[in-house]
């Protein structure tokens, strides 16, 4: 494992820091409640990411991200750019977008949690509900969530899991 500083600097491990250590250095930094970062390829989340379109929170496995949509960046970002961690912040500023999960255009899906095994469970939560949004979409028309829903929704189903 390489460990790094607050400022990418690498302090322990036979391996280099991964290239997009600046994208975890800007969002850790951004948003203090940020402990883990995942990044994956995962394919029903990277089907959206390259139509350019969110992924919308349509059942239960969604609830987790506690908003209607999982955005993606404006833009295809060269993996390792410094650009990305600006691009992520963007699109979680938006009204109705998940704070905890992003599409990277073209590209692939980065979740943020408080712990690693919170954040493991963000990422194969945003799969599944990347499939089941594909799914839906493939034979009909999902009926989505209000925002209202969503919101008391995610309280009662986080707080049971607790
Ligand atoms: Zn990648």
């Amino acid at each position: 494992m390489c460990v790094v500083d607050a400022d990418g600097n690498q302090l322990e491990g036979p391996y280099r820091p991964s290239s997009e250590t600046p994208m975890h250095m800007a969002l850790m930094k951004a948003m203090p409640w940020v402990n883990a970062i995942i990044h994956t390829h995962s394919p029903y989340a990277v089907t959206f990411a390259v139509l350019g379109e969110p992924i919308a929170v349509v059942s239960v496995e969604g609830l987790k991200f506690g908003a209607s949509l999982i955005y993606p960046t404006d833009g295809f970002i060269t993996p390792g750019s410094p650009d990305t961690g600006r691009a992520i912040l963007k699109a979680v500023e938006k009204p109705d977008a998940a704070k905890n999960a992003v599409l990277l255009r073209n590209h692939g899906l980065v979740v943020m949690g408080e712990t690693i095994a919170q954040t493991l469970d963000l990422a194969q939560s945003a799969e599944l509900t990347a499939r089941i949004y594909y799914q839906a979409r493939a034979v009909g028309d999902p009926i989505r969530l209000t925002k209202e829903q969503i919101t008391r929704a995610s309280a009662q189903y986080i707080s049971k899991k607790k």
